[in-house]
C-alpha cells in the first residue's frame, strides 16, 4: 500500500536539510563566540527568540532581507514569522 503524500516527504526532507544548515551554523558560531548575534547588525536575538527558534540567524528586522518581495513570495516560506 503506498503511502499519500511523497511529495511532501520530499518537502519536507528539503525543509529539514535547511533547518539542519541552520543548526550547523549555530553551532559554528558557538564555537566562535557569536552565537545569538544577529548576522545582519550583531544585535542580540534575545533569548525568547532563541528559545523558539535556537538555530536563528537574525534579529526580527532583520529576518527578511529588504529588497527581495519576489524572494519570500514565491517560495512561500512556511516560517512562522507574525510581526
Ligand atoms: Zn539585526
Amino acid at each position: 500500500m503506498e503511502q499519500a503524500g511523497f511529495g511532501a516527504e520530499e518537502e519536507l526532507l528539503a525543509t529539514v536539510r535547511r533547518d539542519l544548515d541552520n543548526v550547523e551554523s549555530a553551532l559554528a558560531k558557538l564555537e566562535e563566540g557569536t552565537y545569538g548575534l544577529c548576522e545582519a547588525c550583531g544585535e542580540p536575538l534575545g533569548a525568547e527568540r532563541l528559545s523558539s527558534s535556537p538555530a536563528e540567524r537574525f534579529c526580527a528586522g532583520h529576518e527578511r532581507p529588504p529588497g527581495h518581495p519576489s524572494l519570500d513570495r514565491d517560495s512561500g516560506r512556511a516560517q512562522d514569522v507574525h510581526r
